[in-house]
């Protein structure tokens, strides 16, 4: 398989645009890489919304209720997206998501959180379209259970690739660093038939060595610097 990037956070980088903004989705579109990236929170009444960091404008997040935080701009003026704008808007779009489920308090809270995302996934029609990630051992073993067809990749690198297939996930996003630091989980994962993406690989010199290297997935800051 050749090697498919991913816009980390969309392409934000562009000028206007800023991270996990619908904007950035739509330049990430525009420029024509395999998918785009975002990372979603629930609210405190379970709104799924779309942001990077646990907070915004002194909000946590997840303990705020979303009639508080939908009207909060990002850094480019447009405001926080529900993941139902997101999905509304990617529905439009030729481009494939990389849905990141973040952790939640609990391991109850992190599977609500999977069956709500995967509600609002199945209600704008986009199933086949979403890869799932996440650093959260109970969200992906519901995003699994849920949803047995659908890729679902670990983002920590602290365990082996057969130990994850053995949770039940089906690829692994690992940090360059752990990559590099384990040469061997490209053949391993490959014949476990497990995906291999591999984070933020930036600039044209690194996005080819781990091409090269055997990576399916590059999630990239720089994902125009690029072309396989
Ligand atoms: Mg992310």
């Amino acid at each position: 398989m050749k090697t498919a990037v991913i816009a980390h956070r969309g392409y934000w980088k562009k000028e206007g645009s800023t991270q996990n903004s619908l904007s950035s989705l739509r330049n990430a579109a525009d420029l024509g890489v395999y998918g785009s990236e975002f990372d979603v929170h629930l609210t405190s009444d379970n709104v799924p919304v779309i942001h990077h960091d646990p907070d915004i404008a002194g909000f946590a997040i997840q303990k705020t209720a979303y009639a508080e935080l939908k009207n909060l701009v990002l850094e480019n003026g447009e405001k926080i997206p529900s993941l139902d704008a997101y999905l509304t808007a990617a529905k439009e779009l030729p481009i494939r998501l990389i849905l990141e489920i973040k952790p939640h308090a609990t391991p109850e809270r992190n599977r609500e959180a999977v069956r709500i995302i995967i509600d609002a996934v199945k209600r704008h029609g986009v199933t086949e379209r979403i890869d799932y990630i996440t650093f959260n051992i109970d969200a992906g073993k519901e995003v699994s259970r849920l949803q047995p067809d659908r890729s679902v990749a670990y983002l920590g690198g602290e365990y082996t690739p057969a130990q994850l297939k053995e949770i039940g996930f089906n690829g692994i996003d690992f940090n360059s660093g752990v990559m590099e630091a384990n040469p061997g989980y490209f053949e391993e994962a490959k014949k476990l038939g497990m995906t291999v993406n591999i984070w933020t690989v930036n600039g044209e010199e690194n996005m080819k060595r781990f091409a090269l290297a055997g990576a399916d997935f590059l999630t990239s800051d720089t994902p125009a610097a690029c072309r396989f």
